[in-house]
């Protein structure tokens, strides 16, 4: 039976929710005692973390003791499993950080069970002010198939991921290349118009990178790259960040209304600040600043720089704020992520 939850005016319809058990309405909420940490018999997987407790994965010295670490920590707060994420930055880097990790997946089972492929995020995104983000933009550049073949190698088939902007690759060549190797491409970073979103459906692209971020914080008000992809059915899934920080949550629940759930993927984007507190943190080389919200800023304080949400924190806060049922919070965090990588 379809059924609807509602909170501060926000109705959410349910009625698209894959279960492999029977399906319960009952909120979240109100079962305060439920532990988000260990509620699903599949658990979650986080298809956007930058890194863990003190760890960067984008650290240019990072020792397999260092990924392990941050691994046991992940796995101990019921964490479950990850796409480890590289950002832009020069091509020699992220090739040299894509490797590490594949070299780490390959040589402990316990992270290969964990980090279960590599998301690239960049280096092909829109280099526009509000568009690149934390993304230095001097390391923006054009998609090309070559470039795009040697982040691929250096991953060894681990990169299942990569976050490009449509309008950065010419002709869609490097999304059709990408989808044919395999590998699931998201838009993210970017601008298309809607006609090109849809040629970019066309050409393979799967995913939307967390919608309602990455991008200007005050956009033209009819049409804009959220309205786009909000009225581009047609794409599979749309991935949000659900700390409550980057979206606030009566701006999630209209999104809501908009992505059918077997669409939506929750994802951290947390950085090595997760499952810290407040404090001086780094991501990728850049300083990351922890108030004592959890919101993590540039020094600057000008935009969000990743964020320090745990996937417990995740699931409480849909389960909460939102008040899903426990069967959706399964959904958006276990099930669609494990669907958009076709596992
Ligand atoms: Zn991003």
């Amino acid at each position: 039976m379809p059924s609807a939850v509602q909170r501060a005016g926000v109705a959410i319809s349910v009625q698209k929710i894959h279960t492999e058990k029977e399906t319960t309405s009952t909120p979240a909420a109100s079962k305060p005692s439920e532990n988000w940490v260990n509620q699903s018999s599949t658990p979650p997987l986080d298809l956007q973390l930058n890194g863990y407790c003190g760890i960067d994965f984008n650290a240019d010295d990072l020792p397999l003791a260092s990924i392990r670490g941050a691994v046991d920590s992940l796995r101990d707060d019921g964490g479950g499993q990850c796409l480890a994420t590289i950002i832009t930055d020069s091509l020699d880097r992220m090739c040299a950080r894509i490797a590490r990790l594949r070299a780490a997946i390959e040589s402990d089972p316990v992270i290969r069970s964990t980090i279960v492929g590599i998301h690239v995020e960049g280096p092909f995104i829109n280099p526009e002010p509000g568009y690149h983000g934390a993304h230095p933009r001097r390391h923006v550049q054009v998609a090309s198939t070559e470039t795009a073949q040697q982040l691929v190698d250096a991953g060894g088939g681990w990169v299942r991921l990569l976050t490009l902007a449509p309008e950065m690759d010419p002709g869609l060549q490097t999304t059709r290349k990408l989808a044919a190797l395999g590998i699931k491409v998201s838009a993210g970073h970017c601008n298309p118009s809607i006609d090109l979103l849809h040629e970019a459906v066309d050409a393979g692209l799967q995913l939307f990178t967390h919608l309602g971020n990455g991008c200007p914080s005050v956009l033209p008000r009819h049409d804009n790259v959220i309205q786009r992809v909000l009225a581009c059915q047609r794409l599979p899934f749309v991935m949000f960040i659900a700390d409550g920080v980057h979206i606030p949550a009566m701006a999630l629940g209209n999104y809501l209304k908009c992505v059918e759930l077997d669409r939506v993927i929750a994802v951290t984007d947390a950085t090595s600040a997760a499952g810290m507190g407040p404090g001086r943190y780094q991501l990728a080389g850049q300083e990351v600043i922890v108030d004592s919200s959890g919101a993590a800023w540039s020094p600057d304080r000008t935009h969000l720089i990743g964020s320090t949400a745990t996937m417990p924190d995740v699931r409480r806060f849909l389960g909460t704020n939102l008040q899903l049922p426990h069967a959706a919070v399964d959904q958006l965090t276990a099930w669609n992520p494990r669907r958009s990588m076709g596992w």
